[in-house]
Order: structure tokens, then C-alpha cells, then sequence
């Protein structure tokens, strides 16, 4: 479902276990991946970090974070990573650049993911583009102390430009999962105290619906609250709506963003449209939405629900590219 470099993750679901816990036994691999310890660089060797991670026989990925060391040691664990193809882990704030700390790891051909909570960096819109920048692979964000508002600050920091962003949130169920997801989030990352039940019950969950829906963090419409992602599913700027205002974040004019639409789906499976509001699937609304006109053609093409959902996530991979 996720590939991020050398990691294959099968579904979105982190557990963060800050001592190993005994009680990951029970998720038997249900979760996609399993973040070990905080382990201070400064003290403990990475052969140390490499055993503790040995002891874990799990369908997970795994992954192990790091606080404290120097950019020696940081590079020492990098290598590590790489060679172990597990997934590192820089918790922030750390005494040296963060594009330094990015970039000894990085040089190891490590895959990266660098944690922050909401107070360990002043700005997190301006870390998320610093880390971008820099080549992590993710931004690990903690939000359990932010609450209901916790959507908005993940599609603050996703609209800003980042690395993929897992946030650290405790969920009750699929709707808050989804909720965190549809606004720009990659993956959700929970405690090691989590019901295996529930975990392995949510997983599921959301592997059948990237199955059913072909992007299981699909942005809502815009004008519904979504982030920059969803103009993959906005019809051409003819009035005043919300667009206008998502196009200016994005740098484009409306006639602009009309005709890199239609450049970027000529020839593609989202060309036709014939009796669709305006004659393309291009300009056509999410697949949850339902409408008999945008069926029908892909009923006519052969186009699957999903397979038109992944058509619309490379269309705003492509808008939001430049
Ligand atoms: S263009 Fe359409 S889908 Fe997009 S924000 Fe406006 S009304 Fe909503
Ligand atoms: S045809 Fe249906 S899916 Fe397409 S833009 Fe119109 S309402 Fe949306």
C-alpha cells in the first residue's frame, strides 16, 4: 500500500513502542509498521539497536528511533538502517542543523522519518519544507495534545509541502482515521498500549477500502473543507467558489490551471467525459460522490472505481508537483 524507499509498508498504521514492549506479540504483524524505543545515540551502540530489533520476529516493517549523539553517531545508525532495511528515526529537537542531522542519515541511503511535536520546532509549515527539501521521508508529527485540530495543522503543514507526513494521534475508530487521513496525512502512528484487536479490526479496514476506493487518504472536495490535493477533483474555475483561493496557494491562474489540467489527461483514461457536467473525467467529482453521468463513462471505458481514483491521486500528484 506504501513504499517508501526500500520499505513496503501494508497498510498505514504505525505502533510506537518506546521499550519494546511484550505486548507487540499480539498484533502479529497487523500493523504496517513498528517504531522501537527512543534509543539515545549518545549511549547505546547501533549493534545494540540492531539486536533489540532482532528479537522481534514480526510481519511488520520495522523501524527504531534515536534521540541525542552526535552527526558521527547519527551517520553510524544510518548505516545501520540501510543496511538492516529498517526504518530510522531523528527525534527532534536536536542540538545540530535538522538539515545537517537530514542529511548525514540520508548520505547512508537510510530511509528517514523525523519526529516532531507541536512544540519542538517553532513552524512546523516551515520544518515540513525544510525536511522536503532536505530528502526525509517523513514527518512523524505528535498531535495527541492537539485535539479537534489536529486535521487542520496536518493539512496546514501537507498543503505547505512535506516529506509524508505519519501523525501520532490516538484514534477510536475508522472515521478518525479517515478524518486524519483526508487531510493530507500518509500514515497515523499509535501506542503500543492499543487493542491488537482494534488494530489488526483497522488495518483491515483500510486496506479493503484502498481496495475499493484506490486512495485511502483521498482528500474531501475543496469546497468541503479538503486540502490542495483534491483540485484533481475540481471542474474548471467558471465561478466563485473555494478554488480560486486554492489555486492562488498553489501559484496558478485559472486559466492556467485549466490548461495544465487538460495537458496532463490527454490520452489518459480521464479524457473522455461525454455527457459528464463538462464533456471530461477530468473536471469530474470524487468517486464517493455519486453521479450516474461520471458512471456511465467509466462504465463505457472500462474504467474501475479504483483505477479512477488512482488516476485522480497521479493527476494531483502532477498539479502539485511544480
Ligand atoms: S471547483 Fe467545484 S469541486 Fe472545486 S471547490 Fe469549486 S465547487 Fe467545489
Ligand atoms: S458529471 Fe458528475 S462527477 Fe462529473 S463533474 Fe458533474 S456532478 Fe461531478
Amino acid at each position: 500500500m506504501l513504499e517508501i524507499g526500500y520499505l513496503k509498508l501494508d497498510n498505514p498504521l504505525a505502533i510506537v513502542s518506546p521499550k519494546g514492549s511484550r505486548d507487540l506479540a499480539g498484533l502479529n504483524g497487523s500493523a504496517g509498521l513498528v517504531m522501537l524505543g527512543r534509543f539515545d545515540l549518545s549511549e547505546v551502540a547501533p549493534s545494540e539497536i540492531k539486536r533489540a530489533m532482532e528479537e522481534w520476529r514480526s510481519g511488520s516493517a520495522l523501524g527504531f528511533s534515536t534521540a541525542g549523539g552526535d552527526i558521527d553517531d547519527l551517520a553510524e545508525a544510518g548505516r545501520m538502517a540501510a543496511e538492516e532495511r529498517r526504518l530510522m528515526e531523528v527525534v527532534l529537537p536536536r542540538t545540530d542543523g535538522i538539515a545537517d542531522a537530514v542529511e548525514a542519515v540520508k548520505g547512508t541511503g537510510a530511509a528517514l522519518s523525523v519526529r516532531a511535536g507541536p512544540d519542538a520546532v517553532g513552524d512546523l509549515k516551515t520544518l515540513g519544507r525544510e525536511l522536503k527539501v532536505a530528502g526525509a521521508d517523513f514527518l512523524h508529527l505528535d498531535l495527541r495534545g492537539a485535539g479537534p485540530g489536529a486535521a487542520k495543522v496536518v493539512k496546514r503543514i501537507s498543503e505547505g509541502g512535506s516529506p509524508p507526513i505519519m501523525v501520532r494521534i490516538d484514534v477510536g475508530d475508522f472515521k478518525a482515521a479517515k478524518e486524519i487521513l483526508s487531510m493530507g496525512a500518509d500514515m497515523i502512528s499509535l501506542s503500543e498500549k492499543a487493542d491488537p484487536e482494534f488494530v489488526n479490526w483497522l488495518a483491515d479496514a483500510l486496506k479493503r477500502y484502498q481496495k475499493i476506493v484506490g486512495w485511502y487518504n483521498a482528500p474531501k472536495h475543496i469546497c468541503s473543507g479538503g486540502d490542495l490535493r483534491a483540485v484533481a477533483f475540481c471542474c474548471p474555475p467558471v465561478k466563485s467558489c473555494p478554488l480560486l483561493g486554492a489555486l492562488k496557494k498553489i501559484g496558478l491562474t485559472p486559466q492556467e490551471f485549466i490548461e495544465m489540467k487538460i495537458a496532463l489527461t490527454r490520452g489518459t483514461p480521464l479524457e473522455p467525459g461525454e455527457g459528464t457536467c463538462f464533456g471530461s473525467l477530468t473536471w469530474c467529482c470524487k468517486i464517493t460522490k455519486p453521479c450516474f453521468m461520471r458512471d456511465a463513462v467509466l462504465e463505457r471505458h472500462g474504467i474501475s472505481p479504483d483505477e479512477y481514483m488512482r488516476l485522480k491521486k497521479k493527476l494531483a500528484e502532477e498539479l502539485l508537483e511544480r
